[in-house]
């Protein structure tokens, strides 16, 4: 229901799920977070309120600078700790907005991969197979570039890559995403509002538009995986 996303210079555990609070008011039941530490992904997730996550990670924090977060509001599979998002490989970590309409299709094509999956959600094929990819030698654009058109439904996604710590992928269709551009550092929201504290200027994806974002910048392609200019504006929205 919530994404935000940080590529950043300074640990980003606090300042994601700050995002997801102001994101609140559109309601959730499970939330999570996944940051890159030392080359591994390191997540936690927690049913109910913010406030129970927030307790996980006092427990166990998750350091990193680089790091996706999300409140779920459940089409697909229980509100439990297990179906909150993110949803993760080996090498994929993401986080979803929406629904994957083919997810049994999808799984069906994967059928040979022997993949174990640990949710009832629609989001975690979409992990599968971007990391099946990775898995064979892709880079992360072309594994993504290849995964986006083979999805049907509406979504909006955050991904992060184990082995390529530098970048996150954003991806929209049918459900908002925006990139903000910060100092040295960029950041990924479903919500301009949940970007406010960290920068005012944001672009807005278009439909079937997805970005790679890093410290230095981003670069945006439409759904023909050709590079497109998004105009950056001014939020408007206050912190
Ligand atoms: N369909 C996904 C799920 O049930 C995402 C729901 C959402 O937008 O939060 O996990």
């Amino acid at each position: 229901c919530g994404i935000i996303g940080i590529v950043g210079n300074a640990p980003v555990a606090d300042r994601l799920v700050d995002g997801l609070k102001r994101m609140e008011y559109r309601g959730y039941d499970s939330s999570g977070v996944c940051t890159i530490v030392d080359g591994q992904f390191v997540r936690r997730r927690a049913e109910g309120k913010l406030a129970n996550l927030l307790e996980v990670l006092s427990e166990q924090p998750a350091t990193g600078t680089v790091g996706i977060a999300h409140t779920r509001w459940a089409t697909h599979g229980a509100p439990t700790t297990s179906n909150a998002h993110p949803h993760a490989t080996e090498e994929v970590a993401l986080v979803h907005n929406g629904i994957i309409e083919n997810y049994k299709a999808l799984r069906e094509e994967l059928a040979g991969e022997n993949r174990k999956y640990e949710s009832e959600t629609d989001t975690e094929v979409v992990a599968h197979l971007i990391s099946s990819g990775i898995e064979k030698g892709l880079d992360p654009r072309e594994a993504v570039g290849n995964v986006l058109p083979k999805l049907r439904g509406a979504f909006s996604l955050a991904i992060a890559f184990r082995s390529h710590p530098d970048l996150l992928v954003g991806a929209r269709l049918g459900s908002p995403l925006v990139v903000g551009y910060g100092d040295g550092e960029m950041y990924l929201g479903s919500d301009a509002l949940a970007l406010a504290p960290l920068t005012q200027r944001i672009a807005y994806l278009e439909e079937g538009d997805w970005v790679v974002i890093t410290r230095d910048g981003a670069e945006v392609f439409n759904s023909r995986n050709e590079p497109v200019a998004r105009e950056i504006q001014s939020s408007g929205a206050s912190a």
